[in-house]
């Protein structure tokens, strides 16, 4: 198969909350995607639910996009499945998530057979780190690190204009490397882990506990008194009003995620690190003490090489990087 025999290629992102399908012309275009789409998950009402709705949504927005700008049905190269792992990408299998409640499920040839068109998986961190690559923030940098803060810290990592998946499949868990070595808790059994600290429920529960110890705050006033009502988005909101104590709880999220970009600045002296996610509206007040954070820990030379800027694609980085990921692994060339 040809590259050029074909016009579109088609994302599927595939979240806890939501999935999103969309198509890009197969040479990027200017990063629009085309006939977008977004329908809730439902992943409660099984897999089987999940999969006929990633389908049904792969057949209406192929019928948009032919009935928009012509076309048939071959013109579609095939889809890229950006999904939460762990993977066996070259099995197309999801081992294993706690979000949607799979095991050892085979969505990409489920999806494939069920639209007739060639399929590929892998995981949704890599696919938004390598959609900032290919079509935002990244699109001039060969070496970047992708981090999403929300419900988890995801990463992926794109080294010479590749993803790197490690020899299992499993590189790019910035989430789950340790910045304290006693420290919280993590879901995913590690004590200490960056997630732990700065992950969006982790904000907010750092934020609980210091209210619990008598910190003076107007955050129990924004949620009537009911502090488990406290998201991260209350404590923004806190900040925006000016509270202090919500300052503070964001320089310390700043802190810990400096921590652990240092890390990741140290380790792969990446040209670029590209921030997605809700924590990144907090915007001067995170990325200010973030900065200076990493300086204070990172190598100088390291560092100076290195650009720290939020993501450019909020809601459609998966897609795109979805669809880049098959045409990568179906052309060899993005
Ligand atoms: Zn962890």
């Amino acid at each position: 198969m040809s590259l050029a025999d074909k016009k579109w290629v088609i994302g599927v992102d595939l979240g806890g909350t939501n999935i999103v399908v969309g198509v890009l012309p197969i040479d990027g275009g200017d990063g629009e995607v085309l006939g977008l789409r977004s329908e809730t998950t439902e992943a409660q009402r099984g897999a089987k639910f999940v999969v006929d709705r990633i389908t049904s949504m792969i057949e209406a927005t192929r019928r948009d996009v032919m009935a928009a700008h012509g076309g048939k049905p071959d013109d579609f190269a095939g889809v890229g499945i950006g999904s939460p792992g762990p993977l066996d990408r070259k099995g197309g299998i999801v081992i294993n998530t706690p979000n949607l409640g799979w095991r050892n499920f085979p969505l990409r040839d489920l999806v494939s057979n069920a639209v007739n068109l060639p399929a590929v998986l892998d995981n949704d961190a890599n696919c938004a780190t390598y959609g900032e690559w290919w079509l935002g923030v990244g699109k001039n940098v060969n070496t970047l690190v992708g981090i999403t803060l929300g419900t988890g810290i995801g990463g992926g990592i794109v080294l010479d204009g590749e993803i790197f998946h490690g020899v299992s499949d499993a590189a790019g868990e910035i989430g789950h490397t340790t910045i304290e070595a006693n420290g919280r808790k993590c879901k995913c059994g590690n004590y200490g882990c960056l997630e732990a600290y700065a992950s969006g429920p982790a904000i907010a529960a750092r934020a609980v506990e210091g209210i619990e110890t008598g910190a003076d705050s107007m955050l129990p006033e924004l949620v009537h008194g009911r502090l488990e009502d406290i998201t991260a988005a209350t404590v923004y909101e806190a900040v925006v009003f000016g509270d202090p104590y919500a300052n503070e709880v964001m320089r310390e999220t700043a802190k810990f995620l400096g921590a652990g970009i240092a890390n990741v600045v140290n380790m792969l002296n990446p040209e670029m690190i590209v921030i997605a996610g809700g924590v990144t509206k907090a915007g001067d007040h995170l990325f200010v003490p973030l900065k200076a954070e990493v300086r204070r820990r990172a190598f100088r030379s390291a560092l100076d090489a290195c650009q720290i800027c939020p993501a450019t694609l909020p809601g459609t980085a998966g897609v795109i990087g979805a669809a880049a990921v098959f045409k990568k692994d179906t052309y060899g060339v993005v």
